[in-house]
């Protein structure tokens, strides 16, 4: 059965125990209300029965003192004859008469208190006639309502002011066997006085209705006009009566299916009897105030009370929908919760107070080897603990755990088949809506993998950092966005800086460079050089520096770049200064003369190539002179080979002060020596030639406190751009040279 059939079938028999109580609850009311209804009737029966013993007596007493009146009249009739004036004495004694009429044998009034009734007739004809003791008889006449006893004469009431409602004629009649004549008085007994001084209003419901009877069926009294129903009820009393049946009490039902409560009596004497009705419906309609607000009250109070069933029902039907869907949600949030734990991939362990485990995932088993009933109400301790860690570390765990606050950390622990795992744990502390630590969860991430490539990476960091300080140079390299992210000892050694990488690493290496740059020699060319070599983001390679305090730096810039993706750029700096000095050197070397320190032949034949080319790009000429000493082997026959080399170098001096700036001397060989005058003609070239010529004629070398005087022949030559080589003008001043010597020597010659 679904929960919409329970609800349903909830409903159902909701309403049905509602309808029942709501039946059972009208049942009761009515049936309250009937028995109030049935103790009403039977308390109004009491009390007509009381009241009607009560009018009877009442009526009974007014006959008896109404009789006495008449019979009093009647006696004194023996005396003298009645008058008008007798009867009157006698009306004035009986407040409940009206009138008093004296009656001849023939029924017409002959005397009355009431004159105008004088010489009317009375029919007494159908008054039931009661005979007295005395020998009298007795007439209780109909109610005359409206007309005069006399026939004819409307009824008026001279002596009372509010009118009067009728009467009732008593007759008393003398027989003529006992007094002679036959004479009858008539007294009217006034219904106001019968009603108001004798009935009066009963103790019962007004609405009740008082008849009085006379046992020959006819109404004396009525305080209500009778219908059909109660002319025939009142017919069943008078034959109870007749019966012999004087009084009864009860309900009865009309022909009219009107049902009656009602009490009747005979009176023990008079042939007369009292009935009090009234209509059932009536005086149900009459209930007394209390129990129409008693039944209001019931009333009120079972509408209140099924309302607030009906509510109460609703209510909680909703309140129950209401709950049940907060706990399906409060369910479904659980199941979610339980499942994302369940599927997390990291270990997670929720612990009590005491740090037994109440609950881990899956994860966990998998991590620690132990299933997860063996891992329940186990202390994570005692299953994982490695004995890696001392003490100290667990108390300080503990310490921040129980203070509730979060503890993260690395951990070894040991799974169930004993090998290790590092583990990277948080324990955070669960509190209770006191505020009170109730459980601890723990999660937990294996990151033994981790653990080794970055211990791998560590070790492959290590070793970079030792090639980068053991690097022969200085290595600084920078991030694409400027910061340096490697350098070493070395740089700030080379650009006198304090410090170490410490300091710089992760700063903008722009800073470094602008505050080493004033090392260099041009300070603005070495930062505009670094920006041009980010700018073009390409090797370049033993770019070569000079820095202000003579050192010369050799800088590789290399951009950096891994699968494509440009990292940044390495700077690598080195101090090249020795090998510049050591290849200066060589060069040297290779192109001066040892002796005179003059351009060797090599260095002399590449100036003039030089030169040459020179001339091809810029037409014009140059002239090339060929000096060779006039017979030096003399001087070192003679002075020695020492006096030779001194002659030489002497020679060497003389002709440098002759020449300029741009003019080439070099020794070619032995004691011959060649000099290259770029744009030089004929006559300057020939000029100059004399002077060398003579210069070394007019100045001796003083060597061992001796003049040495020597000579020399030169040959010049003019070299154009026609020339195709150097060996065409070479070869000219040879010529020229040879001719000079062969002319007799110390002397010029052109060719
Ligand atoms: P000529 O006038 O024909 O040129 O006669 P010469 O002696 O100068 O010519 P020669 O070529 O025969 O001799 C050159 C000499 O120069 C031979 C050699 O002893 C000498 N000589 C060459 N080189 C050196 C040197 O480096 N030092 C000295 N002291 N002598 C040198
Ligand atoms: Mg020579
Ligand atoms: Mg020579």
């Amino acid at each position: 059965m679904n929960r919409r059939t329970r609800l349903l079938v909830a409903d159902i028999a909701f309403a049905a125990v509602f309808i029942l109580c709501a039946v059972l609850c009208v049942t009761v009311f009515l049936y309250q209300s009937d028995a109030k209804i049935h103790q009403q009737n039977k308390d109004f029966l009491s009390l007509a029965e009381r009241d009607t013993a009560h009018i009877n007596h009442g009526i009974g007493l007014l006959m008896d003192q109404v009789d006495a009146i008449l019979q009093n009249t009647l006696n004194s009739a023996a005396a003298a004859p009645l008058t008008t004036d007798t009867l009157q004495r006698a009306l004035n004694d009986a407040p409940f008469l009206i009138s008093i009429s004296l009656i001849d044998p023939q029924g017409n009034v002959v005397a009355s208190t009431k004159a105008e009734n004088i010489g009317h007739p009375v029919n007494l004809g159908s008054t039931p006639v009661l005979p007295l003791p005395s020998g009298d008889l007795l007439r209780i006449g109909p109610t005359h309502a409206g007309n005069d006893l006399a026939d004819g004469i409307p009824l008026t009431d001279n002596t009372q002011r509010t009118p009067e409602r009728g009467f009732i004629p008593i007759t008393r009649t003398r027989l003529p066997e006992s007094r002679g004549q036959d004479i009858s008085l008539v007294a009217t007994v006034g219904l106001k006085y019968l009603l108001n001084k004798v009935i009066q209003e009963p103790g019962v419901s007004p609405e009740t209705r008082i008849a009085v009877l006379r046992t020959d069926g006819l109404r004396l009294l009525d305080t209500q006009p009778a219908d059909s129903g109660l002319l025939q009820f009142e017919r069943t009393i008078i034959d109870n009566w007749q019966k012999g049946s004087p009084a009864e009490s009860g309900e009865f039902e009309t022909i009219d299916a009107k049902h009656w409560l009602a009490t009747y009596l005979l009176h023990p004497q008079l042939p007369l009897g009292v009935v009090l009705a009234i209509d059932s419906e009536i005086l149900k309609n009459t209930l007394s105030p209390s129990i129409q607000r008693d039944n209001m009250t019931i009333s009120f109070l079972m509408i209140v009370g099924m309302a607030c069933v009906l509510f109460a029902y609703l209510f909680f039907r909703y309140a129950g929908r209401h709950q049940r869907e907060r706990l399906l949600k409060i369910e479904s949030q659980r199941n979610l919760l339980e499942k994302t734990l369940n599927a997390c991939a990291n270990a997670i362990v929720i612990t009590r107070k005491d740090s037994t485990i109440e609950w881990c995932n899956p994860a966990f088993t998998t991590l620690a080897g132990y299933t997860t009933a063996e891992a329940i109400g186990k202390r994570p301790g005692f299953l994982t603990k490695s004995g890696k860690h001392d003490a100290t570390f667990y108390s300080y765990l503990w310490q921040t755990i129980l203070s509730g606050q979060v503890w993260r950390g690395e951990i070894v622990n040991r799974r169930k088949d004993g090998s290790l795992y590092n583990e990277r744990l948080t324990i955070s502390p669960v509190f209770d809506n006191q505020g009170d630590i109730q459980h601890f969860i723990a999660t937990k991430e294996d990151f033994s993998e981790q653990k080794a490539a970055v211990d791998k990476l560590e070790v492959a960091h290590s070793h970079l950092n030792a090639v980068v300080e053991n690097f022969p140079g200085s290595i600084i390299m920078e991030d694409t966005q400027g910061d340096i992210v490697l350098i070493n000892q070395n740089i700030f050694d080379l650009l006198g800086l304090p410090g170490t990488d410490e300091y710089v690493l992760g700063k903008p290496i722009q800073k470094l460079m602008e505050f080493s740059s004033h090392v260099a020699e041009n300070a603005q060319a070495f930062l505009k050089r670094i920006d041009e070599l980010r700018a073009a983001a390409r090797p370049f390679y033993g770019e070569e520096i000079h820095f202000k305090d003579g050192r010369w730096v050799e800088r590789d810039f290399v951009p950096i770049r891994l699968h494509g993706n440009l990292l940044g750029f390495l700077y690598i700096y080195r101090d090249i200064s020795q090998r510049k000095r050591h290849a200066r050197e060589l060069w040297q070397l290779a192109t001066s003369d040892p002796l005179t320190g003059i351009p060797n032949r090599r260095a002399f034949f590449e100036s003039f190539e030089h030169e040459r080319a020179r001339l091809t790009r810029y037409p014009g000429e140059a002239a090339l002179l060929m000096v060779d000493i006039d017979h030096f082997k003399q001087i070192n026959d003679t002075h020695g080979h020492g006096a030779g080399d001194a002659m030489l170098c002497h020679i060497v001096r003389q002709i440098r002060k002759l020449l300029r700036g741009s003019d080439t001397l070099a020794r070619l060989g032995g004691e011959e020596f060649a000099i290259l005058l770029p744009q030089a003609n004929k006559e300057g070239a020939l000029l100059l030639a004399e002077r060398v010529r003579k210069v070394i004629e007019d100045t001796p070398l003083i060597y061992n406190d001796a003049d040495i005087y020597v000579t020399a022949s030169v040959g010049v030559a003019i070299m154009s751009h026609n020339d195709p080589n150097i060996d065409k003008t070479l070869s000219r001043a040879d010529h020229a040279l040879y001719k000079a010597k062969h002319s007799g020597r110390n002397r010029v010659e052109f060719e």
